[in-house]
């Protein structure tokens, strides 16, 4: 007999017989004897649907009432979930995150989980009740309803894993697990039988959206077993994230390829080449709450240097702004921007023990004529930024360069 926390997304509950379906597999894991504990999503296109509600309000609404508006797509779900294994012949209850409670910290729409309550969800499980669970929502301090961030789900199924802890964390989803890399871009993409925490971290939030970066992040640091699977497929093993294996000569080189397609970078030319440049240019920027993620600074030249940094598409025209008023108190050149480059990352902890995996990413990009705007590395990464012509393209090169389609399992 195991316990599992089996999350199920917006699709896996996008309609009343995908809710069926749901009732219907969780059903089979308790008849075998284990023991369920349900989060679910708001059905599929619920929450931007009430987002797009909220804009058509106001373009800037409270944050706090951008919560309790949001949170109600998953107060429907868990209700229609329940009903569904009741009629499964499950015992079943739903609850608000009010209820449980999952206490959350931080500011509205990206609060934080502190601490969860089990008390009411363990008396459930051992009076062989099947408890559903809203995902994304919480409640602080003072009593307000709160969100984790669009995605949050995901991080509500693992924090309960965590509390409960359960064998395992099962996340369903439209696809049937992690893949080398998307396979809209490269059809041969291969799932993973399992990937690391730190990979998956990579892969998440460089772009890969199967799992909400937070989740993964909470379960490596509380070592929650969590497996990707197919809500749609009867018996797939998915993908399982885990901690890394001690013999790192055994993984593959590259375990996948994450792109971003929402980035742009901007230069600052001719600045000073004096301490503290590079804090005055980025500070105002990330007090504006905008990330910056690659930042390159060249070696100087006649006092001056060129400063290059990748930020969101979307901060583009903020980040912009604050950086020109900067260039300009401290005397600089020509600020100049690029809102069409993307980013494309080779992952995989086996970098750490293989020479040369960076010279083979660059060949391949090399071989398709595609030319490197920007490269940065880590001990498991490596990153370049290209002209957002040509993802398609770099990707897929990439991706055969390390014979991640088939069972690839090439050493360099
Ligand atoms: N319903 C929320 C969203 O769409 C949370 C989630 O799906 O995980 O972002
Ligand atoms: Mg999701």
């Amino acid at each position: 007999m195991a316990l599992y926390v089996q999350k199920f997304g917006g699709t896996s509950v996008g309609s009343v017989e995908r809710i069926r379906a749901v009732a219907e597999r969780v059903a089979r894991f308790v008849a075998t004897g284990d023991q369920v504990v349900v989060v679910v999503s708001a059905m599929s296109g619920e929450t931007n649907r009430l987002v797009d509600l909220a804009q058509a309000i106001h373009s800037d609404p409270e944050e706090r009432e951008m919560d309790v508006l949001l949170a109600s797509g998953e107060q429907v779900s868990i209700a229609l979930t329940a009903m569904a294994l009741i009629d499964q012949g499950v015992a079943a209850r739903s609850y608000l995150a009010d209820q449980v409670a999952i206490h959350t910290q931080g500011q509205h729409t990206r609060s934080r989980i502190k601490k969860i309550d089990t008390e009411r969800l363990r008396a459930d499980i051992e009076a062989g009740r099947v408890p559903v669970v809203a995902g994304f929502q919480g409640v602080d301090g003072d009593g307000n309803v709160t969100t984790l961030g669009r995605g949050g789900s995901d991080t509500t199924a693992v924090a309960l894993a965590a509390a409960l802890e359960a064998d395992e964390c099962q996340i369903y989803t439209d696809v049937d697990g992690v893949y080398t890399t998307d396979p809209r871009v490269v059809p041969d993409a291969r799932r993973l039988d399992r990937i690391t925490f730190e990979e998956m971290l990579e892969m998440a939030s460089l772009g890969a959206k199967v799992l909400h970066p937070r989740s993964v992040e909470f379960a490596g640091k509380y070592g929650i077993a969590l497996r990707v699977l197919s809500s749609f497929e009867d018996d797939g093993p998915g993908t399982l994230i885990t901690v890394e294996e001690s013999n790192t000569m055994e993984q593959p080189v590259v375990s996948g390829i994450a792109f971003a397609r929402d980035e742009a970078k901007i230069t600052v030319q001719g600045a000073p080449d004096v301490p503290g440049v590079a804090s005055k240019m980025i500070g105002p920027v990330s007090a504006a709450g905008i990330d910056v993620d690659m930042i390159v600074q060249n070696v100087g030249a006649a006092g001056q240097t060129d400063f290059t940094f990748t930020v969101k598409r979307g901060d583009y025209a903020d980040a912009m702004r604050l950086v020109r008023s900067v260039a300009d108190e401290m005397g600089a050149g020509e600020v100049t921007g690029d809102n069409r480059i993307v980013k494309i990352s080779a992952v995989g902890v086996g970098m750490r023990s293989h020479a040369g995996v960076a010279m083979r990413m660059f060949d391949a990009l090399a071989a398709e004529n595609i030319n490197i705007q920007m490269i940065s590395t880590s001990e498991i990464k490596i990153s370049v930024v290209v002209d957002e012509k040509y993802l398609e393209l770099a990707v897929r090169a990439i991706h055969e360069a390390f014979e991640l389609s088939g069972n690839g399992k090439e050493e360099v």
